[in-house]
């Protein structure tokens, strides 16, 4: 089935809600940097909360996190957008620890940062300690502290023993300036007790029902559902014009030195190959 996000509001417009299944978005990247269980739990964590962040974009705008803790993992980065569209990295994919522990892996001596370009001509970007580096707790800090929004958020990904991805999902519940203290309550007690995500995920449990869970059927209005997939921005045409603004004398020097290219892209993972014949052409449209 394919990954989606669904957009919802529930006690009278005082709570926005996200959930989304994004088992086959993580397990893409899984798979494309070849990460080991503990980076691609991580990785995956990132990135599904990162695509919910996204969602609460509006048009062309886009955001990049950047999460570094100074843990063995390195640092993570996921772009997203407000078409459901998200990529991301880990500097070390070959991670591992045996009780899955995201958390020292990630590491909690550093920052997430997040930088959203809406438009104009410097982006937002807005900072926050890491807590502890299980990545859900660390983007409910960011939202509090640099969004001032009073959020909850949940991520999770099972991955099989073989290393592939089993289910990734996750939820941000978002209290409106103003809203009840009563409903507040309900929401913190009902977000305690909920159950894993990525087991939720994995026995079927849709976006809609997750929130449904938490907020209760009867107080859930969905009000827009959306596809979510991996999608690198990267391409053979952005490469070459990459390698054209190098100039001809460097493409000269490539010709000479090794008689072709490579390119990798850190987002995607994918090698571009250009030839002694591609590099000619490439150094004639650098002239
Ligand atoms: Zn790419």
């Amino acid at each position: 089935m394919n990954d989606y996000l669904v957009k919802a509001v529930a006690y009278q417009n005082q709570v926005r809600a996200y959930a989304v299944n994004s088992t086959t978005t993580v397990a893409e990247a899984q798979r494309r940097h070849a990460a080991w269980p503990t980076a691609a739990d991580a990785l995956g964590r990132s990135i599904t909360a990162g695509v919910i962040l996204g969602a609460m974009l509006k048009g062309d705008e886009k955001l990049s996190v950047k999460i570094n803790g100074g843990g063995p993992l390195g640092t993570i980065i996921v772009d997203s957008n407000a078409k459901g569209e998200v990529r991301g990295y880990v500097s070390n994919p070959q991670t591992d620890f045996e009780m899955n522990e995201v958390g020292k892996a990630v590491g909690t001596n550093g920052l997430l940062t997040v930088s959203k370009d809406v438009g104009l001509m410097h982006p937002f970007v807005g900072q926050i300690p890491l807590i502890s580096g299980e990545i859900g707790e660390d983007y409910t800090s960011y939202l509090s502290k640099s969004e001032q929004t009073a959020s909850a958020v949940r991520v999770g990904v099972l991955v099989n023993s073989d290393y592939t991805v089993k289910a990734a999902g996750g939820f941000i519940i978002q209290l409106m300036p103003g809203a009840d203290e009563d409903v507040m309550k309900i929401i913190e007690e009902r977000v305690k007790v909920i159950a894993p995500l990525s087991s939720m995920i994995a026995k079927g449990t849709t976006p809609e029902q997750i929130l449904e869970h938490i907020l209760g059927s009867d107080h859930v209005t969905v009000l827009e559902s959306m596809p979510v997939q991996f999608q690198c921005q990267c391409s053979m045409d952005r490469i070459s014009n990459a390698i054209i603004s190098l100039g001809s004398e460097e493409i000269q020097d490539m010709i000479q030195t090794d008689g072709h290219a490579e390119a990798n892209c850190h987002f995607c993972n994918e090698t571009y190959h250009f030839d002694t014949e591609h590099l000619e052409a490439l150094k004639r449209a650098a002239l």
